[in-house]
Protein backbone atom coordinates (compact mmCIF):
# COMPACT_ATOMS: atom_id res chain seq x y z
CA UNK A 1 0.00 0.00 0.00
CA UNK A 2 1.34 3.72 -0.93
CA UNK A 3 1.77 5.87 2.28
CA UNK A 4 -1.55 7.76 0.69
CA UNK A 5 -3.46 4.54 0.61
CA UNK A 6 -2.08 3.96 4.55
CA UNK A 7 -3.03 7.84 5.47
CA UNK A 8 -6.27 7.51 4.00
CA UNK A 9 -7.45 3.94 5.57
CA UNK A 10 -5.85 4.81 9.25
CA UNK A 11 -8.34 8.67 8.89
CA UNK A 12 -11.31 6.03 7.83
CA UNK A 13 -10.91 3.96 10.38
CA UNK A 14 -10.56 6.57 13.24
CA UNK A 15 -13.17 8.56 12.03
CA UNK A 16 -15.71 5.63 11.84
CA UNK A 17 -14.50 4.16 15.64
CA UNK A 18 -12.93 7.10 17.66
CA UNK A 19 -10.79 5.84 20.05
CA UNK A 20 -11.61 7.14 23.78
CA UNK A 21 -14.72 8.92 22.48
CA UNK A 22 -16.47 10.23 25.44
CA UNK A 23 -15.70 12.44 28.56
CA UNK A 24 -14.64 11.53 31.75
CA UNK A 25 -16.69 12.14 35.26
CA UNK A 26 -14.06 14.63 36.72
CA UNK A 27 -11.01 15.36 34.43
CA UNK A 28 -8.01 17.21 36.86
CA UNK A 29 -7.34 19.08 33.09
CA UNK A 30 -10.19 19.94 30.42
CA UNK A 31 -10.34 22.69 27.92
CA UNK A 32 -12.05 22.99 24.84
CA UNK A 33 -10.68 23.55 21.33
CA UNK A 34 -12.16 25.83 18.29
CA UNK A 35 -10.79 25.93 14.72
CA UNK A 36 -13.40 28.73 13.13
CA UNK A 37 -12.09 27.57 9.80
CA UNK A 38 -13.64 24.37 9.89
CA UNK A 39 -16.42 24.62 12.42
CA UNK A 40 -14.08 21.48 14.71
CA UNK A 41 -14.61 21.74 18.21
CA UNK A 42 -12.96 19.24 20.57
CA UNK A 43 -13.31 18.81 24.53
CA UNK A 44 -10.56 17.55 25.84
CA UNK A 45 -10.58 15.69 29.36
CA UNK A 46 -8.08 13.41 30.99
CA UNK A 47 -7.05 12.43 34.06
CA UNK A 48 -3.36 13.03 35.66
CA UNK A 49 -2.14 10.50 38.67
CA UNK A 50 1.53 10.69 39.63
CA UNK A 51 2.15 12.56 36.87
CA UNK A 52 0.95 10.32 33.97
CA UNK A 53 -2.26 10.32 31.88
CA UNK A 54 -4.29 7.85 33.17
CA UNK A 55 -7.36 8.42 31.03
CA UNK A 56 -7.98 10.68 28.10
CA UNK A 57 -11.42 11.32 26.27
CA UNK A 58 -12.73 13.88 23.59
CA UNK A 59 -16.05 14.52 22.12
CA UNK A 60 -17.11 17.26 19.81
CA UNK A 61 -18.38 17.68 16.58
CA UNK A 62 -15.27 17.87 13.88
CA UNK A 63 -13.93 16.50 10.64
CA UNK A 64 -12.82 13.80 9.62
CA UNK A 65 -8.98 14.53 10.07
CA UNK A 66 -9.94 16.32 13.53
CA UNK A 67 -11.82 13.55 14.93
CA UNK A 68 -8.54 10.63 13.62
CA UNK A 69 -6.26 13.05 14.62
CA UNK A 70 -7.54 13.22 18.02
CA UNK A 71 -8.29 9.83 18.08
CA UNK A 72 -4.94 8.68 17.79
CA UNK A 73 -3.45 11.61 19.71
CA UNK A 74 -5.47 9.94 22.65
CA UNK A 75 -4.19 6.98 22.22
CA UNK A 76 -0.66 7.85 21.94
CA UNK A 77 -0.59 10.27 25.18
CA UNK A 78 -2.22 7.73 27.23
CA UNK A 79 0.50 6.24 30.08
CA UNK A 80 2.52 9.15 29.25
CA UNK A 81 3.83 12.01 31.36
CA UNK A 82 2.86 15.56 30.64
CA UNK A 83 6.80 16.26 29.51
CA UNK A 84 6.47 12.97 26.83
CA UNK A 85 3.08 14.17 25.69
CA UNK A 86 4.55 18.12 25.09
CA UNK A 87 7.35 16.15 22.77
CA UNK A 88 4.31 14.88 20.91
CA UNK A 89 2.45 17.39 20.79
CA UNK A 90 5.74 19.20 19.33
CA UNK A 91 7.08 16.78 16.89
CA UNK A 92 3.45 16.17 15.57
CA UNK A 93 2.88 19.98 15.09
CA UNK A 94 6.06 20.11 13.26
CA UNK A 95 5.78 17.37 10.94
CA UNK A 96 2.27 19.18 9.71
CA UNK A 97 4.01 22.38 9.21
CA UNK A 98 6.54 20.63 7.14
CA UNK A 99 9.70 21.37 9.56
CA UNK A 100 9.97 18.00 10.88
CA UNK A 101 12.33 15.24 8.69
CA UNK A 102 10.59 11.95 9.34
CA UNK A 103 13.77 10.24 8.63
CA UNK A 104 15.46 11.61 11.80
CA UNK A 105 14.85 10.30 15.14
CA UNK A 106 11.24 10.83 16.27
CA UNK A 107 8.67 9.48 18.60
CA UNK A 108 5.22 9.61 16.60
CA UNK A 109 5.61 6.02 15.37
CA UNK A 110 1.89 5.80 13.52
CA UNK A 111 0.95 8.94 13.79
CA UNK A 112 3.77 9.77 11.11
CA UNK A 113 0.09 8.67 8.94
CA UNK A 114 -0.24 12.47 9.02
CA UNK A 115 2.64 13.68 7.39
CA UNK A 116 0.51 14.55 4.09
CA UNK A 117 -1.43 17.04 5.85
CA UNK A 118 1.08 19.60 5.17
CA UNK A 119 0.33 19.39 1.54
CA UNK A 120 -3.00 20.53 2.17
CA UNK A 121 -2.91 24.13 4.07
CA UNK A 122 -6.86 24.12 4.89
CA UNK A 123 -6.64 21.26 6.84
CA UNK A 124 -3.32 21.63 8.78
CA UNK A 125 -5.62 23.24 11.43
CA UNK A 126 -8.11 20.70 11.61
CA UNK A 127 -5.33 18.09 12.22
CA UNK A 128 -3.53 20.32 14.72
CA UNK A 129 -6.20 20.92 16.45
CA UNK A 130 -7.09 18.14 19.28
CA UNK A 131 -3.12 18.78 20.17
CA UNK A 132 -3.36 22.68 20.83
CA UNK A 133 -6.36 21.34 23.10
CA UNK A 134 -4.22 18.90 24.46
CA UNK A 135 -1.36 21.53 25.18
CA UNK A 136 -3.59 23.81 26.56
CA UNK A 137 -5.34 21.43 29.08
CA UNK A 138 -1.76 20.52 30.21
CA UNK A 139 -1.39 24.27 30.79
CA UNK A 140 -4.66 24.47 32.62
CA UNK A 141 -5.90 26.87 30.08
CA UNK A 142 -9.25 26.36 29.21
CA UNK A 143 -10.54 27.00 25.59
CA UNK A 144 -8.07 27.89 22.80
CA UNK A 145 -8.75 28.99 19.18
CA UNK A 146 -6.63 28.06 16.31
CA UNK A 147 -7.59 31.64 15.12
CA UNK A 148 -6.17 33.34 18.45
CA UNK A 149 -3.25 31.45 19.67
CA UNK A 150 -1.07 30.69 16.37
CA UNK A 151 2.32 31.72 16.36
CA UNK A 152 3.38 34.29 13.72
CA UNK A 153 5.13 31.54 11.61
CA UNK A 154 2.30 29.03 11.81
CA UNK A 155 -0.07 31.72 10.53
CA UNK A 156 2.18 32.74 8.15
CA UNK A 157 2.87 28.78 7.20
CA UNK A 158 -0.67 27.96 6.66
CA UNK A 159 -1.77 30.93 4.96
CA UNK A 160 0.47 30.27 1.98
ZN1 LIG B 1 -11.68 20.33 10.28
Amino acid sequence: MSSKTIYQEVILDHNRKPRNYGSLDQPSHHAIGHNPLCGDRIDLGLDMTNNQINQIAFHGESCAICKASASMMTTAVKGKSPEEAEVLIQEFRNMVMGTLNLSDHHHLGRLAVFEGVRDLPTRVKCAILPWHTLHAALHSVSSISTEANEEVSQTSAISV
